[in-house]
Parts: C-alpha cells; sequence; structure tokens
C-alpha cells in the first residue's frame, strides 16, 4: 500500500504531467488511481470502455518512471497511431513491427539502446523475439498489453501470438504489468490476469456505459426506406463521418454502391481487399476525405478519430461484445453520436450458418441469443447492454428509441392464433416469408402449386402489411411461441407454448408496430444542434478546421493528430487571441501550445478583425 504523503506526491506529479503532455485539465474518474498503482510497481488489469481513456492510463506512468515502458499492441495500425499521437505532443514514442524494414527497425533499437525513447510500441511476436536478447543496461518501467482480451480463447478476438506473454513475467518479475482491454465480457475479463501471471494485480473496472451514444434498431424496413433513413442520417453529420457494417463482404459492398449512387463519398473495408487498398481506405477515412466507411467487421479497430457521429448496423451484430466494441467508435469526444441497428431474420439465418461452421458452436449461439435479445428489446435498450455486462442500473436512459417511443401494447392473441395457425396447417413446413405471403393472401407461384391457397388462413392477415407481421412474427419468436429449425430450411415449428395460445389458454400481448416515417426527423439531442459545433461560430470553426487540414498535409498526418475536433471547438468558442490563452485550451499540452498557437492564434485574429460586429 502507498503512504498517504507518496500518493498525493504521486497525483501531483502525474497531474502536472497530464496537463504538460497532453493539455487535459483532470483525469477521468479511474485513471488517477491507475496510474498511481502502476507508479507504485503494482500490476493491473484496466476495463475501460473504448473512448474511456485507456491509453492516459500507462502513458502517464510511462513518462513518470525512469526508463522505457513496453506497449504491446496487436495492429500495426494501431501502434501507427499512438506513435503519431504522441509525438505530436512531443514524445519520444516508437514503434517496432513487422511492418516496417529491418533497417527502420534497427535505427529504432538504436534509439532505444541510447535511452532515447520512453514508450516503445511492439507487436507481441516480435517481443517474443527480442525477449531473450534484451540489452541488459536498458531500464524497462512498465509492459501495459494493450488490447489484452486477445489472450483469451473465450474472446471475440483470441490472437494465438497473445498466449506466450506469460513469459513477460517470468524474465521480468519485477517489472509492473498493466493489462488493458475494453471487452466486457465476463469470461474473457476473469481469464486476463491469469493468463498474464500477474502478481496479485489490483483490476479496475468503469463504468461500460456510454451516454452520448444514442441507440435505436429497426426491423429492417425493407431496402429503399432503408436506404432513406441512412442517407438522413448522414446528411444530418454532413461535415463528419460514420461507419456502417455489414455482415457479408457483398453486404458492404452493395451499401457502398448505393450511398455513391446517392452522391455520398463512401469506401468499402474488408478482408477480401489487398492490404494496399485496405490501407488506402483507412488512411482516406482517417484525413476525412470520405464521409463513410461499410465495412464487415475488420474495419475500425485502432482508430482513434474522435468525430466519428455514427455506426450503423446493416445487420444483427454476432454477439453483444462486438457490438459494443463497434458502436464505442462514435463519439469518443463525448459529443452526441447514434447507434442504429437493422436488423431482420436472414440475419440470424446468416449468423446460424456461420456459428454452424465456426468451433464453440454453444457458446456462439448464446451470444447470439443475447444479441437478438438486445435488438428485440421492450424496455431501455441501454439497461439491457449494461445488465448484459453486469452493470447495475436502476434507471431508464431516456436516450434509446425504447425510452424515446415507448411500444404500444395491446392484445395480440388474435394475431398470434392466426400465424400460429398457418403454421400448423402448413404442417410446420414453411419460413417465414411464406408464412408472411399465406397470411396476406399472395398468389406466389409456389404458394398456389403447394395448395397453400386453400388453407383456411389463407389471406387472413390481409389486413396486416409484410413488415408489420414480421415484425410481430419476432415478437412471438421472442415470446418462444414457435422456433426456426435453422438446420430444416429455417421452418417454423410451433412450441408448447404456441400450442397453448393457438387453444386460446393463454393471452399474447404484443407491441404496436409503427412504420417508418422518416418525416420529421428523429429527436436526438444530436438533431437540435449542429453537434461538431455546438454554439461555436461556423465560420471561424471552419477556418480553424482548413488551417488544421492544411498542418495535417504539411506534416504528412491526419488532422486527429494535429489536435481533435473538440479542441478547435474550444478555441471557437474561447477565441484566444495569445500564447497563454491558448495554452489553455483542451487537449493543448505544452508541445502543441508551441507548435500551433501562432497558426490557430492568426485565424482568430484573422476572423475577429472580419468580424467586429460579433461579440
Ligand atoms: P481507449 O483507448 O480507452 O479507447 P483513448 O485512450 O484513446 O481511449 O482515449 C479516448 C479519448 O479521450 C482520446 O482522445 C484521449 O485523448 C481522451 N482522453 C483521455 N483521457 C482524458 C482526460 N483525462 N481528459 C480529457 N480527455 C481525455
Ligand atoms: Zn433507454
Amino acid at each position: 500500500m502507498l503512504s498517504k504523503e507518496k500518493k498525493t506526491h504521486i497525483d501531483a506529479a502525474a497531474r502536472s504531467v497530464l496537463k504538460r503532455f497532453f493539455g487535459y485539465d483532470s483525469f477521468r474518474p479511474r485513471q488517477a488511481e491507475i496510474v498511481a498503482t502502476v507508479c507504485s510497481g503494482r500490476d493491473c488489469v484496466v476495463l475501460m470502455p473504448t473512448g474511456g481513456g485507456k491509453s492516459i492510463c500507462y502513458q502517464v506512468p510511462a513518462l513518470m518512471l525512469d526508463g522505457m515502458a513496453i506497449v504491446v499492441s496487436p495492429l500495426i495500425a494501431l501502434m501507427e497511431d499512438q506513435v503519431h499521437t504522441l509525438r505530436g505532443n512531443g514524445i519520444p514514442a516508437a514503434a517496432l513491427h513487422s511492418g516496417q524494414t529491418d533497417a527502420e527497425n534497427a535505427d529504432i533499437l538504436d534509439a532505444v539502446r541510447r535511452g532515447r525513447i520512453k514508450l516503445l510500441y511492439i507487436s507481441p511476436e516480435r517481443l517474443l523475439l527480442d525477449m531473450e536478447n534484451w540489452p541488459q543496461n536498458i531500464r524497462i518501467s512498465l509492459f501495459a498489453i494493450d488490447e489484452a482480451h486477445c489472450i483469451s480463447q473465450w474472446g471475440h478476438d483470441f490472437r494465438p501470438e497473445y498466449t506466450r506473454l506469460d513469459r513477460i513475467k517470468e524474465r521480468f518479475p519485477a517489472v509492473p504489468v498493466i493489462a488493458l482491454t475494453a471487452t466486457a465480457d465476463k469470461l474473457t475479463r476473469a481469464d486476463i490476469a491469469g493468463q498474464l501471471r500477474l502478481d496479485n494485480p489490483q483490476v479496475f473496472i468503469s463504468s461500460f456505459d456510454r451516454p452520448n451514444i444514442s441507440l435505436t434498431v429497426k426491423q429492417n424496413p425493407g431496402k429503399a426506406m432503408k436506404l432513406k433513413i441512412i442517407s438522413e442520417l448522414i446528411d444530418r453529420y454532413a461535415d463528419d463521418s460514420g461507419i456502417i457494417y455489414s455482415l457479408s463482404r457483398k453486404g458492404a459492398e452493395q451499401m457502398a454502391a448505393e450511398l455513391k449512387a446517392r452522391g455520398y463519398s463512401a469506401t468499402v473495408y474488408h478482408a477480401g481487399l489487398s492490404a494496399g487498398e485496405r490501407a488506402e481506405a483507412q488512411r482516406r477515412f482517417i484525413q476525412g476525405e470520405v464521409q463513410v466507411v461499410c465495412a464487415t467487421i475488420a474495419f475500425g479497430m485502432g482508430i482513434d478519430k474522435s468525430n466519428i457521429r455514427y455506426v450503423i448496423h446493416n445487420n444483427l451484430p454476432r454477439n453483444i461484445e462486438g457490438y459494443y466494441q463497434e458502436i464505442g467508435r462514435a463519439g469518443r469526444d463525448g459529443l452526441p453520436a447514434e447507434a442504429l441497428m437493422f436488423y431482420s431474420f436472414q440475419d440470424i439465418v446468416m449468423l446460424q450458418s456461420f456459428i454452424d461452421e465456426s468451433g464453440q458452436k454453444q457458446l456462439n449461439l448464446e451470444k447470439l441469443a443475447r444479441m437478438r435479445e438486445y435488438a428485440e428489446s421492450s424496455v431501455c435498450r441501454r439497461r439491457v447492454l449494461l445488465s448484459y455486462f453486469s452493470e447495475e442500473c436502476t434507471t431508464d436512459c431516456g436516450n434509446c428509441d425504447v425510452c424515446r417511443r415507448p411500444p404500444l401494447r395491446f392484445d395480440g392473441t388474435t394475431v398470434a392464433q392466426k400465424a400460429l395457425s398457418a403454421i400448423v396447417r402448413t404442417e410446420q413446413s414453411v419460413g417465414v416469408s411464406m408464412l408472411v405471403d399465406i397470411l396476406r393472401g399472395s398468389a406466389r407461384g409456389d404458394l398456389v402449386s403447394k395448395g397453400y391457397n386453400r388453407i383456411k388462413t389463407y389471406g387472413a392477415g390481409r389486413d396486416l402489411g409484410a413488415a408489420e407481421w414480421k415484425a410481430y412474427l419476432a415478437q412471438m419468436l421472442q415470446l418462444g411461441l414457435f422456433e426456426i429449425a435453422y438446420n430444416e430450411g429455417n421452418r417454423l415449428k410451433i412450441t408448447t407454448q404456441g400450442m397453448r395460445v393457438l387453444r386460446a389458454e393463454v393471452p399474447v400481448t404484443l407491441a404496436r408496430f409503427f412504420y417508418e416515417r422518416t418525416e420529421p426527423a428523429p429527436k436526438t439531442k444530436a438533431t437540435k444542434t449542429p453537434v461538431s459545433s455546438g454554439p461555436a461560430d461556423p465560420g471561424l470553426l471552419a477556418a480553424l478546421k482548413a488551417r488544421r487540414l492544411a498542418i495535417a498535409r504539411l506534416n504528412g498526418v491526419a488532422p486527429y493528430i494535429i489536435c481533435s475536433d473538440k479542441t478547435l471547438v474550444e478555441i471557437a468558442l474561447r477565441r484566444p487571441t495569445d500564447k497563454l490563452g491558448f495554452s489553455k485550451i483542451y487537449g493543448i499540452g505544452e508541445f502543441k501550445t508551441e507548435r500551433l498557437w501562432e497558426p490557430m492564434t492568426a485565424v482568430v485574429r484573422n476572423w475577429k478583425l472580419n468580424n467586429p460586429e460579433l461579440p
């Protein structure tokens, strides 16, 4: 345990490092404690959601302690991004990985030997390779294991090379290890400390809530309406960007093509592209050259682009962990952001087939079932998410579609009976689409040839639209009135509970389905004020953005490496005209003050000259 005096001393030193190098005035919840714990030499496990501020937890100690910190990271893009950000703050950081030439890596090792590097990012394979002949004279201050969930076979992102990281503790028993992850999966969490052989680690769990991200789930309303909804969302954030995830490469490509046809700048990103194409797509997105990336799940890890305003799921994701991580890429700057998901029965069929091909079938089925519960929830979605992550949550969030428009319930017994009766009368041999067509009295050829037009329930559900039927069937499925036999051509089978409903032994309550109205636009906090600009003057903000872009181009880095949107908004609000004023801005440390105060305050002064009448 730390003495109180020592702790106060560490806290003060940590705060000064935070301001000096990162330009932040205060730590976020838990960060200060974590920094103090690492500085005291104790191992830690840090569980914090994406965007929660994990990096600071090892970067500040790395700057406070003697020697060099080694950060293990699974992805080259992730390492490069972090190194750029650190260098942008004047911190000597470097990365060793296979994406560089031997000569480049040799140069970096040379700098390491001469004690020039404070933070070294390294891939796990590279670390294992170097570990035995690691130069004796280099003092290692700490090891940070980023994306530590990659070590667990239970997780959704298992990487075999991570399992060998247990050797760190063997080889460097006295060096503290801090393992960090945004995974909320309990099994995985429990696995991390053991796998890494951490020594009585202190575990820090932050709330996984991201209240600024609004949550919406919609039953697929049909292609045209879906595209209309997506277009409106993109338009609402015309100056910012977003990601659309699809389950398949084809889905991602089609989405990009549709959006391009509507005049949006979109690009695709999936595992079927070459490494070069993927890097280019990522670069264009980071630089703000494209509005939307249409991706499969392969995209987004390691992107610290803070102004992603929306994440759309074109399909139901595989599990809640992955979904939460993906939507977490939106709104890292804390400003309002939106997560929108579309899902349909077809998604479930597709996911089911993926699972059949995967190992760990039972576990994955269970996870998919929980994902569906979320999508079909009629209670506050945030509560469903947080309870999945074992967080207590006693109030509704007010920022999800269920909270905004609570479902209207009605006695759905007759509706359910019509559908169940049709299932029985077709001898449980049809899938969802056929069932809906029977209920609505369609004349489609295969329906007629099978004689389904002669059953009693044919056309009994004409009063409801197809989308309406699908929504009610989804609810009935959720209520356990029938099942989908995925391994038997997705035919529908009535359950015992369904039989009881059919025999009028129990009533059924359903939530009223509403057809999509896209006008007026859904009322989210985001629609009221253009998020990224807040009450800042748009002209000034645009000029600041342009200047940032020019500086970024000159330095060959992404604009957000120069400074974040939030920093620009603050400059536009506070309008500093001198160095001292500028140094007080959010995200501006000593290094950035030196580098940016002149060009940025010049923009402000110029704006003031041109707008003398404005306050
Ligand atoms: P994570 O790795 O947990 O996803 P990051 O470490 O990338 O999150 O942090 C997310 C964002 O929050 C970054 O832009 C980071 O600079 C910012 N941030 C972190 N800590 C603070 C803080 N104490 N004050 C203000 N901003 C912070
Ligand atoms: Zn809610």
